[in-house]
């Protein structure tokens, strides 16, 4: 038998929580796209923050699903009335998250999965408090299976990918700034790990309303 002392506490609070948001980083040519395709397919409960972008449509992508692609106009328009909780110049184009739609999804306990390079990452770590997002460092195996990688994706010319490889050595460095590192090496085993990370942060007390 419960004392009444237990059952008078309101602990309604404790079965309500806020939405939490799922940052994940890693190399271009990792795998994020697929992990995240992956992730919102399994888990009705979580969604895909959709970016803005001002750089080209490639085929296959669709407008308002991949991305929203926007032009450069309109992308300063947004960033200079402040719509971009983070934005950053990523390969000479420009990536942002709205803030709207991330606040909404906050107040209404909508779990997001967002993918941003490593200066996204630090920005909503700065601007937003520890309990709404979790890290997710998503790494290569090795680099010469990242290089394998982006050799077989075959979206980008070659100077794209120079510059996509010579960045992901820099982003690497900053592995230590995230909560989680999954290695991806079977697609199987990093869903495994991500699916997990969402369970445990969803059970975390501090994410309680
Ligand atoms: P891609 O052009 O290959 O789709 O993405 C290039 C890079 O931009 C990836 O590292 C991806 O994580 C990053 N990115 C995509 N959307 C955003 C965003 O909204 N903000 C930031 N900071 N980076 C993003």
């Amino acid at each position: 038998m419960c004392s009444g002392e237990f059952e008078e506490k309101d602990l309604s609070s404790l079965y309500t929580r806020d939405g939490i948001f799922f940052i994940l980083t890693g190399p271009s040519g990792v795998g994020k796209t697929t992990v995240i395709k992956k992730l919102v397919e399994s888990d009705p409960k979580i969604r895909y923050s959709i970016s803005h972008t001002t750089r080209e449509k490639r085929s296959g992508e669709v407008g308002g699903e991949d991305y929203y692609f926007i032009s450069e106009e309109e992308f300063e328009r947004k960033r200079s009335r402040g719509e971009f909780l983070e934005w950053a110049s990523v390969f000479g184009d420009y990536y942002g998250t709205s803030r709207e739609e991330l606040e909404e999804a906050f107040e209404s306990g909508e779990d997001l999965v967002l993918d941003v390079d490593v200066q996204g990452a630090r920005q909503i770590r700065e601007k937003s408090s520890d309990e709404r997002a979790a890290y997710i460092f998503l790494a290569p195996p090795s680099k010469r299976e990242l290089i394998d990688r982006f050799d077989s994706r075959n979206t980008e010319s070659p100077e794209e990918k120079e510059k996509r490889m010579s960045v992901a050595d820099r982003e690497m460095e900053e592995v230590d700034k995230f909560d989680y590192l999954v290695v991806n090496e079977e697609l199987e085993d990093t869903m495994n790990l991500i699916e997990s990370i969402v369970i445990a942060e969803r059970c975390r007390v501090a994410s309680r309303k």
